[in-house]
């Protein structure tokens, strides 16, 4: 099912003249490709094309840099490179839409399911495809894309006071030029009751130069209080460069929290959960959520079951303050919030 590449606002794919998009439009598309780079044979490479003709490969080269080469099992490889797995049967329970998220939304791309805030899903591109990513079979495509999907969406945000915060998720909400989230940050600036807004985004991690002057232009001079919540697993993804673009975030005054899925041979360990909420305060993001593992097609491979989470949770917290212990939730269709495990 392949993602839009459209933005939210049609044809507007920006200028092009940001460094970032030369380097997202220059990423690796090609299984063949990222395993000859990290010098693996060619043994996995029939699986690797099978599966990315379902979800198609996509990975940066700054994200390939971080991996360790001739190393199969390396904790960045495995979140992103197809593998035939994906196509084994799947256990019972493994589904398309664990979250229930196509049933229960007013106006497509706008969930209201949380008091106070809302989330808009801006776009279905991301800069790097997640292979236990449980939106790997959102129907992005269903979206109305452009103005005629942000107006009515506009006037229900505008029409109801109890909304506080607005949430840009996708897909990757980063992967729109600025030109266009700017202009969309201003109309929810002149909503009143709109304290809060706040982005879901990996490209921080995946993509640091993405954290450019324009997107602090936009982010840190609207009105309303910058939240970013960027998604790094594994410790190795903190590297200088990704530490100075949330510098860069912090710098501009922009509050940054990391949240993370727990996922099989990649962070089902407390030692590298530990180095990992270490690395990301030190670069000045606070872990906030660490997700128990959602059943989605094609990522039983990356299962952690419920007992061994919480005991790996328990491990962490008893090694580090309280404030670097990322909350274990998952996500219950019908409750008020993110459940803890
Ligand atoms: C996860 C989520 C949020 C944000 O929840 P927080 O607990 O505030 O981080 C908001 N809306 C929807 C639809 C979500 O799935
Ligand atoms: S960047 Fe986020 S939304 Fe995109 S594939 Fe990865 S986990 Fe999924």
């Amino acid at each position: 099912m392949p993602r839009g590449e459209t933005g939210l606002v049609a044809g507007a794919e920006g200028d092009g003249s940001a460094p970032w998009q030369g380097i997202l439009a220059r990423a690796i598309r090609d299984p063949a490709v990222l395993l000859d780079r990290l010098g693996l044979g060619p043994a996995l490479l029939p699986g690797s094309r099978a599966a990315a003709t379902d979800f198609p490969c996509l990975v940066p080269e700054g994200y390939l840099a971080r991996m360790r080469c001739g190393d199969p099992r390396d904790p960045l490889l495995l979140q992103v490179l197809p593998q035939g797995i994906e196509r084994a049967p799947q256990p019972a329970g493994y589904g398309l839409d664990p979250l229930a998220e196509t049933g229960c939304s007013p106006l497509p791309g706008f969930l209201h399911k949380y008091q106070g805030r809302a989330l808009l899903v801006t776009t279905g591109a991301c800069a790097v495809h997640c292979r236990f990513c449980f939106r790997r079979h959102f129907p992005y495509d269903d979206l109305p894309r452009g103005r005629q999907w942000w107006a009515p969406a506009l006037a229900r945000i505008a029409a109801d006071p109890s909304l506080h915060e607005i949430l840009f998720s996708g897909g990757d909400p980063l992967t729109l030029p600025d030109a266009v989230l700017g202009r969309i940050a201003q109309d929810l600036a002149a909503v009143p009751h709109l304290r809060r807004i706040r982005i879901h985004t990996r490209l921080p991690i995946v993509l640091p130069e993405r954290v450019d002057e324009r997107l602090l232009g936009w982010l840190a001079g609207s009105r309303l209080q910058p939240v970013v919540v960027v998604h790094a697993n594994h410790p190795h993804e903190i590297d200088a460069a990704v530490a100075a673009a949330l510098g860069r975030l912090r710098g501009a005054g922009i509050t940054v929290f990391n949240q993370s899925t727990i996922l099989a041979g990649v962070n089902d360990d407390d030692t590298v959960l530990a180095e990992l909420s270490e690395r990301l305060f030190a670069a000045g993001a606070v872990p906030y959520y660490l997700h128990a593992f959602d059943p989605v097609a094609g990522a039983a491979h990356f299962a952690v079951d419920d007992d061994r989470a919480r005991a790996i949770h328990r491990a962490l917290a008893a090694r580090l303050p309280g404030y670097l212990v990322p909350r274990l939730v998952r996500e219950t269709p019908g409750e008020p919030g993110k459940t803890p495990l």
